[in-house]
């Protein structure tokens, strides 16, 4: 990892040699698709190598060195999707909490969300209770992780004074990240696949809170900032 003066870079590199490399480069207006789609990758490179030039580390030999394939994105850190389920549909993964990379964790948090959901709906006899039972045995954790991870984002990109603040309490930080218990929270959790959901949510409650939908479902149904009525966005 570089925390550069103007940008942040990350790499790994193989026993091979070949090198797994990326850049997050902050700006202040989000480009558009067809602004990133006329940059060509030999732009992109003596972008890059202007951005880090200034700061220790291999990153402006590795950019130097890297073949003419450069993607660009826009990242996003969503806000939270207010409503997970509704009649026969139910979200999981990004499509419920898409997270920024920088916690590394996006694809772990969807395949967590996959295992309980089918345990829910092992356990659970009504599909719609098993969903109601899933979001709310997630939604915690998958908040903790999604907050955790914009933090990231935010130091990622300090100003001078943050960048300065940052130097100083890196040492310590990644002393106490490297301390297996710090992050143990996040990269030790374990579900037990044997053990059974006890208590799932009973319908009562769910129809009182509104979560409960008695027709069919459409996908937009579920994208934040959709007006779905008090008790939705409450959830559960
Ligand atoms: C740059 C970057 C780096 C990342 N690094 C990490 C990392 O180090 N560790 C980590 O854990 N996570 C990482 N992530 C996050 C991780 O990739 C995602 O969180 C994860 O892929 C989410 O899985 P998903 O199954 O929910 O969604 P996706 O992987 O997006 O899967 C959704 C699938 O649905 C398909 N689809 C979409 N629309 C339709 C349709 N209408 N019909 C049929 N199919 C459709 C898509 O093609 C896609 O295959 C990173 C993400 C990015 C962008």
């Amino acid at each position: 990892m570089i925390f550069g003066k103007r940008a942040f870079f990350g790499y790994s590199a193989r026993p091979s040699g070949e090198i797994y490399w990326f850049a997050n480069v902050s700006r202040r207006e989000e480009p558009t698709r067809q602004e990133l789609s006329t940059i060509t990758p030999q732009a992109w490179k003596r972008q890059l190598l202007e951005l880090f030039v200034d700061d220790a580390g291999p990153a402006t030999t590795i950019i130097e060195s890297a073949g003419n394939e450069l993607g660009a994105y826009p990242i996003h850190d969503m806000p939270t999707v207010p409503t997970w389920h509704r009649g026969p549909i139910a979200l999981a993964g990004d499509a419920a909490h898409a997270t920024s990379p920088n916690s590394g964790q996006g694809a772990s948090i969807a395949i967590e969300d996959a295992i309980v959901l089918a345990k829910c709906l092992r356990d659970v006899p009504e599909p719609e209770i098993a969903f109601a039972t899933y979001a709310q045995i997630r939604r915690t954790r998958v908040k903790k992780i999604v907050e955790y991870s914009a933090r990231i984002g935010r130091t990622k990109t300090a100003g001078p004074i943050g960048r300065r603040l940052r130097d100083v309490v890196m040492p310590f930080a990644l002393k106490y990240f490297a301390n297996s218990k710090a992050h143990a929270w996040m990269y030790t959790h374990h579900i037990d696949w044997s053990e059974r959901i006890e208590a799932p949510l009973r319908a009562a409650t769910l129809s009182r809170s509104g979560c409960l939908a008695s027709g069919g479902a459409n996908v937009n149904d579920f994208l934040p900032g959709r007006d779905i009525g008090e008790g939705q966005r409450r959830g559960v």
